[in-house]
């Protein structure tokens, strides 16, 4: 066992985190404000390749590993507390890894290219007005082949980038029915690419959300939208397989950008106690402030161990089929579990150690708090859907509650 990084992988930490913390921390603020992301930020994580990372360099990626992806993820949590920039970047890691993995050559000609340069969003579609955690059962949205095409109807909700995607153009990977027998179970699911930007049949909403403002979280109806048959991705019927393989990715990026924001706050909150004097003390020397900051680091290094397991996780599952899909959802569940969690609860506790001014929009803390409930809440799946998979893979499949 070797927990050190490779030259590589020091040099792509201290790469990424030199550009986020000149390029992306001084504007998180205005990011905050603006409710949306730099272009001058988009244009240089295109530069540096930070733009879905994971898609092969034939369609303009860098083919990055599951590692250095999270290590990338790591330091733009901890620029970005607000957890904007990290949403985009994570949604476009791992759903543009699956598109590169399943999409038709056409289709991801038409679109990587343009993803990696920050030219056109790539975005996940599943939720829907009736539920985001029960697919099976919520899942509306219908497609059915006419000739050549396919023609989608149905609706989508609370999902990131909508105002991205009208923006730059792009596609949402959308679920679908497509076989109507109730017998289907999991293999009734497709997976389409539907570009949201001028597209007939698409109509759009916008949810106002509480934090991470610089990305729009919104829905799409769709009314007999009809896409060419080389939208369609992946098999038939396999969606919800290719849809819990992006989830598993997703989850283990969602656990690295909370323990860079989390470790963020905590210095911020670090210095303060150093500095801040009550009762002719530094507030450090209270052992009242030490022992949860002492909780709080522990939680953090677990977390970090969590998520990097993972990534090392999916890495040889990808390179060497060394574990299997079953085996890595399991500890990508426990670290999107734990981070979003124990980061919340570390930034509560800062929040208390700076006092009134943590309750003010003079310091950034307020900014993670917000964005970082997004996780804990369910973007890429709820709390007791992480605590489901972890059940599901100690006990078996048999003791699943909706198998009873
Ligand atoms: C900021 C943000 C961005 C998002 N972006 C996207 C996106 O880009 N694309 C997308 O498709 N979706 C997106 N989502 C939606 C997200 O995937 C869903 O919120 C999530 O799957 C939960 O679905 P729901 O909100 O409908 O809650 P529900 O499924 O209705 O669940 C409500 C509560 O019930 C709990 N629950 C459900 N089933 C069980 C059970 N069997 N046992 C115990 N408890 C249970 C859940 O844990 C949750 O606390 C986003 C959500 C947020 C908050």
């Amino acid at each position: 066992m070797d927990f050190s990084w490779s030259e590589e992988e020091k040099l792509w930490r201290n790469t990424v985190r030199d550009f986020a913390q000149k390029v992306i921390a001084p504007r998180v603020r205005e990011i905050d404000t603006e409710e949306r992301i730099p272009d001058e930020i988009i244009k240089g994580m295109a530069e540096l390749g930070l733009l879905a990372l994971t898609v092969s360099e034939e369609y303009g990626g860098m083919g990055a590993s599951w590692t250095m992806a999270t290590i990338a993820a790591e330091e733009l949590g901890r620029a970005d507390i607000s957890l904007a920039v990290p949403v985009l970047y994570l949604v476009e890691a791992a759903w543009g890894f699956i598109f590169d993995r399943y999409g038709t050559p056409q289709a991801k000609e038409e679109y990587l290219p343009k993803v990696t340069k920050g030219e056109a969003f790539l975005g996940i579609a599943t939720t829907e007005p009736e539920g985001g955690s029960d697919i099976l059962g919520a899942c509306r949205t219908k497609a059915v082949k006419e000739g050549n095409h396919w023609v989608l109807n149905g609706e989508k909700v609370y999902i990131s980038g909508v105002l991205e995607s009208l923006r730059w153009g792009g596609i949402h990977l959308t679920l679908a029915r497509t076989d109507f027998n109730p017998e289907a179970g999991h293999r009734a699911f497709t997976f389409f690419a539907v570009p949201l930007k001028d597209t007939p049949g698409i109509t759009t909403t916008r949810f106002i959300d509480m934090g991470r403002m610089g990305i729009s979280t919104g829905g799409f109806h769709m009314d007999n939208v009809r896409l060419p048959e080389h939208y369609m991705v992946g098999e038939l019927n396999r969606g919800f397989y290719h849809a819990m393989e992006g989830f598993t990715a997703a989850r283990v990026l969602i656990g690295a950008t909370c323990i860079g924001a989390t470790e963020a706050v905590l210095e911020m909150g670090i210095e303060h106690i150093k500095q801040r004097r009550a009762f002719g003390r530094p507030l450090a020397s209270y052992e009242g402030i030490q022992f949860p900051l002492v909780e709080h680091y522990t939680n953090l290094e677990r977390n970090r161990l969590l998520v990097y397991k993972a990534a090392w996780m999916l890495d040889k599952l990808y390179k060497e089929k060394a574990f299997t899909h079953h085996d890595t959802a399991l500890i990508a569940a426990m670290a999107k579990l734990r981070a979003p969690i124990d980061g919340f609860a570390a930034m509560n506790e800062v929040a208390d150690w700076f006092g009134a001014l943590a309750y003010t929009k003079e310091a950034p803390i307020e900014m993670g708090i917000r964005g970082i409930r997004s996780y804990s809440i369910g973007a890429e799946g709820a709390q007791n859907i992480m605590r489901l998979i972890i059940a599901r893979e100690i006990l078996g499949p048999e003791y699943l509650p909706y198998r009873q």
